[in-house]
């Protein structure tokens, strides 16, 4: 009898074409968290990880932090499948576990076994009975469940799943570009964009000297947070700090934020072409700020074509903050750095930008040269996760 685990992968199976791929990038993300820790197998629909010095507890730690399982089962292998090698082990296996209420599930993956699924549950359940004193068999709201399946060369006993953190694998749904503030919302946006499959790179918008060296190492923090699930992460620093005195020294004060806006998103979405990623993703949520009403999402989203999908939009402040705490970016988020928006901040921000006005005003700056500049100056970096990260029951 042998011990190892195998995953559930929920929705990810219900992408028939798609699969193998997913399959594939799934293992490839195990192999890469996991290094030679374990060995992967995969057989008849199911994937197979097998802790190689047996620290299952360490294993299933790192597994819970991976986008596209869903659930993580012990289970005990049996290459004989003999009946009566089935009740000995079942009868082994369950002796230290402790319940007064249980049933047995037969699954019949081999449908040539001789024996059918509904004798093979009497005759287990009627063994396990005969077995143990005070317990009785209850199919509708057992305590514990026995489940057996039955493969065509091995049979498996398993009893509970641990919850995996769901999604799919990053990367399998094509790239994005996350725009990176040193605030609350975006990491956690860039988080649910990765459970969706989505591999991410980030920009961040820099102003030094209004900025300083500390703002950006904390969006490098934040970043680091984001690359444990991303298989490392790109950051893309643009220096803002012309577009930004332009605007401020040429364009009415009420309109400084929409500008500064539209601008960041012209700059995102030409970096986002040039990594061939899909869609921008920010951590806007709906009537947080002036700039967040829907009038002003709109004067600043006309500027771009590419999709922008802000993952928080509908989210409260607070369920925000929860899910910042629960990845660990809360306490980053939180340090007190001034990013370029807080310090270009006007007194009374336009609520309902007029998109007219908006295109005017930008005359009076010439912001293609800017940007131009502003993409081709800019760094780009590659920040690794870290690996001592602890994450549980994350959505
Ligand atoms: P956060 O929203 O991340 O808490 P914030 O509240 O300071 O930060 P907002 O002014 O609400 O940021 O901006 C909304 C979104 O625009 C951010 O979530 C982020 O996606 C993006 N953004 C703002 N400032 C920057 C910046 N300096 N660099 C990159 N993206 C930015
Ligand atoms: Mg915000």
């Amino acid at each position: 009898m042998k011990k190892l685990i195998f995953l559930k992968y929920g929705e990810l199976s219900t992408k028939k074409d798609n699969r193998n791929f997913f399959i594939k990038t799934l293992s490839d993300d195990i192999k890469k968290n996991l290094k030679d820790d374990v060995e992967i197998k995969y057989d008849l629909g199911r994937m197979f990880i097998i802790p190689k010095n047996n620290n299952f507890h360490e294993v299933i730690k790192k597994l819970k932090n991976i986008f596209g399982i869903h659930e993580i089962i012990v289970a005990y292998k049996l290459e004989d499948r003999e009946l009566e090698t089935i009740k000995a082990n079942i009868i082994n296996i369950i002796k230290e576990k402790k319940f007064k209420t249980f049933k047995v599930d037969v699954k019949r993956s081999d449908k040539n076994y001789p024996i059918d699924g509904m004798s093979l549950r009497k005759i287990l359940g009627g063994h396990i009975l005969k077995n143990a004193n005070d317990i009785k068999v209850d199919v509708n709201n057992p305590e514990f469940i026995v489940n057996v399946e039955i493969r065509i060369k091995e049979v498996l006993i398993y009893f509970d799943s641990i919850k995996g953190i769901g999604g799919y694998p990053v990367g399998t749904l094509g790239k994005g570009i996350l725009m990176l503030s040193g605030g609350i919302d975006s990491p956690v946006a860039g988080y649910l964009a990765m459970k969706r499959g989505i591999k991410l790179e980030g920009i961040y918008f820099e102003s030094p000297p209004h900025t300083s060296e500390a703002a950006l190492d904390k969006v490098k923090a934040l970043a680091k947070k984001l690359a444990v699930y991303n298989n490392d992460i790109k950051l893309h620093i643009i220096n803002f700090t012309e577009i930004q005195e332009e605007i401020y020294k040429n364009i009415p004060h009420e309109y400084l934020i929409t500008i500064m806006r539209r601008m960041m998103y012209r700059i995102s979405a030409i970096v986002a072409a040039r990594s061939n990623a899909k869609i921008i993703v920010n951590g806007e949520s709906i009537g947080q700020v002036a700039s967040q009403t829907l009038t002003s999402m709109s004067a600043i989203n006309e500027v771009v074509k590419i999709p922008v999908i802000r993952p928080v939009a509908c989210f409260d402040k607070l369920e925000i903050i929860d899910l910042a705490k629960k990845i660990d970016t809360y306490k980053t988020s939180i340090l007190p750095y001034e990013d370029c928006c807080t310090i270009f901040v006007p007194e009374h921000p336009v609520i309902n930008p007029d998109k007219e006005k908006c295109v005017e005003y930008e005359k009076l700056i010439n912001y293609e040269d800017m940007i131009y500049r502003a993409i081709k100056n800019r760094t780009t970096i590659k920040i690794t996760g870290e690996d001592e990260l602890d994450f549980q029951d994350l959505l």
